[in-house]
């Protein structure tokens, strides 16, 4: 990607890991509310289904008594016929020893017209005693089923509360009148004020009848419907009270019977989690709704531990995506420098034979003159010598012609010398080549082919060299090093009064160390770094190529040594190090 849309990209990471911790921050906290809602809901799903139980034990516990007094023969008796005032009052007296007993809230003996012909509660202005309860669902209930049950609001004592009536009958079974027990919660609304929850119990229609807080009795959970209403003014189930809507609407159910709603209760409209609990035998249902108890601090927490783990997650990502291109890059920068390095090894290589090639054929210019001087005087000596034998032969001076020529023969032998070394000089040479030779034989030849000059500018020559000093290499180039070293001195002692040559091969430690001084006056020092530059040179223009130094350079190094240059006492110093063949040295 170009530099310009790196900000860009880097800005769009950023957002993307930003918006990336707010949807898992949110999604963490939802799903935390949610869980614990969740856990709510069961905690409160397993209290409701105590208070159902404390409710059927309650009711239980009076389920027999209606059932059990019906069978009291004093009863029995008194609805057989006309009840008496004396009965009356002996009825009442049992019916309220018998109630403060049972510790249930009224009794009542019902004739077959559902008058109250006596009651528990006979000393009270509430007395039932004298009303007629016909109207009741329970009375017609006992009449028709043996037995009955409703809950309903006293019509006479105005307090809420469970009758349960069990028919008297004769000794022929046939009725005689109903005996009723009135159970009220009081006790139990109280004990269940204690917690925070709101507890509730509605009918069959969704009408609340049994609440623990204030405000929520008569509460309706379902709408009625016409006939509801007709047959509530009839049994007048909850006589004159008002009945009033309770709106509610559900957010998230949980089951069938648990969800959570937006309430407008007595205190205000809250959400609670609402569970329900059917009580089959009574045909009610049991609410029990708390507010949902989830802390902000829980929220926050599970949004901190999801935020932290996606971006422990995203930054781990980002660590390895980036070791990964890391990786990748320096792979293929690696891959390049190698290719990079094997490309410019080969150039150099080729670059390098093409040197040792052109300098070989420039020195061969150079010394072309010299060479033709060489060859030219014997040729001019032999000349005469020729005709100096031709006049002896003549003469039949035939020994004097033999002595004639030696001079001859030794001129020819030293000018084969001579165009042999030529032709090796100019010869290509394989690179690589390592022959074992003698490093001092190699000097004495590149002497000799300087021979002339040496001699023609009268130089002062001191040689000392260890002879045998075998070394590894290439006989040809090593002879160009030399040729080169030597002539450059020659060159600076040009125009010197005294030129002073010392060639000296000694053994140092692993390695032959060949040096070539002059007194030619030296490098000035500003030049000593560059002098194995290629086309490096002081010397005017057609007499100096600046190559010889590099490719003497170039050809030690090849060959495992090193070729050094410095300064000394009147003159310049270049050292050659090359390793000694240790193997040749022992088989000698
Ligand atoms: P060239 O001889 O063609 O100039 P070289 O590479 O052989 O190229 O030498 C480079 C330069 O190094 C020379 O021009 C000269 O300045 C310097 N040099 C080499 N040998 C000597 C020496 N013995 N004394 C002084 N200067 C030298």
């Amino acid at each position: 990607m170009p530099t310009l849309f790196r900000p860009l990209r880097l800005t769009l990471y950023i957002l993307l890991i930003v918006a990336g911790t707010v949807l898992v921050t949110s999604a963490a906290m939802r799903h935390a509310e949610r869980q614990a809602q969740e856990d709510d809901a069961q905690r409160a799903n397993q209290q409701l289904a105590l208070y159902a139980n404390s409710l059927h034990t309650l009711i239980e516990r009076y389920r027999a008594l209606p059932a059990v007094l019906a069978l009291d023969p004093e009863l029995r008796s008194a609805l057989d016929g006309p009840v008496s005032a004396q009965q009356q009052d002996s009825l009442n007296r049992k019916l309220e020893k018998i109630n403060g007993a049972a510790e249930s809230s009224t009794l009542e003996l019902l004739d077959r017209t559902g008058l109250a012909v006596a009651a528990s509660n006979w000393r009270l202005p509430s007395s039932y005693v004298g009303h007629n309860y016909g109207f009741r669902p329970y009375f017609s209930q006992t009449r028709s089923q043996g037995a009955g049950r409703f809950y309903a609001v006293g019509v006479t004592s105005g307090i809420p509360g469970y009758f349960l009536s069990s028919a008297v009958t004769n000794d022929n079974d046939e009725f005689l009148g109903a005996m009723v027990v009135k159970l009220e919660f009081p006790e139990l609304e109280r004990e269940w004020r204690q917690g925070s929850d709101t507890l509730l119990v509605s009918d069959a229609r969704g009408i609340v009848f049994i609440a623990n807080q204030p405000g929520w009795r008569y509460r309706l959970l379902e709408t009625l419907s016409d006939t509801d209403r007709a047959e509530l003014k009839a049994t007048r189930q909850y006589d004159k009270q008002a009945l009033v809507p309770l709106a509610h609407q559900m957010i998230r159910r949980f089951d069938d019977n648990s969800y959570l709603a937006r309430v407008d209760g007595p205190q205000g409209s809250a959400e609670y989690l609402w569970e329900s609990l059917p009580l089959s035998a009574e045909g009610w249902t049991l609410h029990l709704l708390r507010r949902p108890q989830v802390t902000f601090e829980d929220l926050r927490n599970a949004g901190l531990a999801a935020a932290g783990l996606w971006l422990t997650l995203v930054f781990l990502l980002l660590f390895l995506s980036q070791r990964w291109r890391l990786a990748k890059l320096r792979q293929r920068s690696r891959e390049e420098l190698e290719r990079l390095v094997e490309e410019r090894t080969r150039d150099l290589r080729t670059a390098q034979d093409g040197l040792v090639q052109s300098a070989k054929l420039a020195a061969l210019g150079q010394m072309s003159a010299a060479l033709a001087h060489e060859i030219n005087q014997p040729l001019t000596a032999q000349r005469m010598q020729l005709a100096t034998l031709r006049l002896l032969l003549e003469h039949g001076r035939v020994d004097d012609a033999y002595k004639a020529l030696k001079p001859v023969d030794d001129m020819l032998t030293r000018m084969a010398a001579l165009t042999g070394h030529l032709k090796t000089f100019a010869r290509k040479s394989p690179s690589g080549l390592r022959e074992q030779l003698d490093l001092a034989a190699v000097v004495d030849q590149s002497l000799q082919l300087l021979d002339t000059r040496v001699r023609d500018e009268q130089v002062d020559c001191v040689v000392q060299l260890t002879r045998p000093a075998w070394v590894r290499g290439d006989a040809i180039r090593l002879e160009q090093v030399m040729i080169n070293l030597l002539r450059n001195a020659l060159d600076a002692m040009r125009d010197k009064p005294l030129k002073r040559l010392h060639i000296q091969l000694e053994a140092d430690d692993q390695l032959w160390r060949l040096s070539v001084a002059d007194s030619g006056g030296g490098i000035a020092e500003q030049d000593l770094p560059n002098v194995f530059d290629p086309f490096f040179t002081t010397k005017p223009v057609g007499d100096g190529l600046g190559l010889g130094l590099a490719v003497s350079f170039a050809i030690i190094h090849e060959l495992g040594g090193r070729l050094n240059a410095d300064n000394q006492a009147d003159g310049a110093i270049f050292t050659v190090t090359l390793p000694i063949d240790l193997e040749a040295h022992i088989q000698c």
